[in-house]
């Protein structure tokens, strides 16, 4: 299995607790508004989001609002959202960074799998995260492109993070974990280390460059 440099980094680092801050105002940095609504997001053991919200930054979906992760934590389950046995714990990041990393990463991901396509064979991409149970009963989101052709299924790469880390991204070809990598821009965040655009420009392209040669290896060995 192969780690990437980015993430031996950030692996040595010890966790900094994120700063609670407790204010009748709206929790977006740099805004005095005062908070109209809180995030409703509530997890799977009813645990809410305590964070509140003035009407410009609180994010709508459908009828409820919710701070920036928890909308893009809904958004990334589509309808999955409404069972809360998909929900991620309030503080937990997973569902929202794999539905990111395909996005923002979709280029080379899908280019990646695109290029190990064989004769006959077309790509199945996942629109939303999907949560599956692992054996030792914690949960794993995933998002992902599924090859496949006339007689099925043949292989599938999908993007990962786990119940008990959600930090790390792994990276999986056909069930089997193949690398895995903290993204810079959280290793940044943990050690409040703030960088020029062209920097984090340069991280980003290679942590998917990291993600796209494996991906390429891995298919092009597959039978
Ligand atoms: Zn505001
Ligand atoms: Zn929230």
């Amino acid at each position: 299995m192969a780690v990437s440099n980015l993430t031996m980094v950030s692996l040595m680092e010890a966790r900094v607790p994120e700063r609670a801050t407790v204010t009748a105002g709206c929790r977006e940095r740099g805004c005095t508004a005062p908070a109209s609504a809180r995030c409703a997001y509530v997890d799977g053991r009813g645990r809410s989001c305590e964070t509140a919200w003035c009407h410009r930054h609180l994010h709508k979906i459908g009828a409820e609002g919710y701070c920036r992760r928890h909308a893009s934590t809904v958004a990334a389950l589509g309808g999955k959202a409404k069972d809360p046995r998909a929900l991620p714990a309030v503080d937990h990041r997973g569902a929202s960074l794999v539905n990111w990393i395909c996005i923002e990463g979709h280029s080379a991901l899908h280019g990646a799998v695109a290029s190990a396509l064989k004769t006959g064979e077309v790509i199945f991409e996942d629109r939303t995260v999907n949560v599956v149970r692992q054996s030792d009963g914690s949960r794993r989101w995933e998002r992902g492109w599924r090859i496949g052709d006339r007689s099925g299924l043949k292989s599938k790469v999908l993007v990962c993070v786990d119940e008990s880390d959600d930090a790390l991204v792994l990276l999986a070809v056909d069930d089997k974990v193949i690398a895995v990598a903290v993204p810079p821009w959280i290793t940044r965040r943990r050690s409040h280390q703030a960088v020029t655009p062209a920097l984090d420009a340069s991280d980003r392209t290679q942590f998917y460059g990291f993600l796209f040669g494996h991906i390429q290896r891995a298919l092009a060995l597959r039978p």
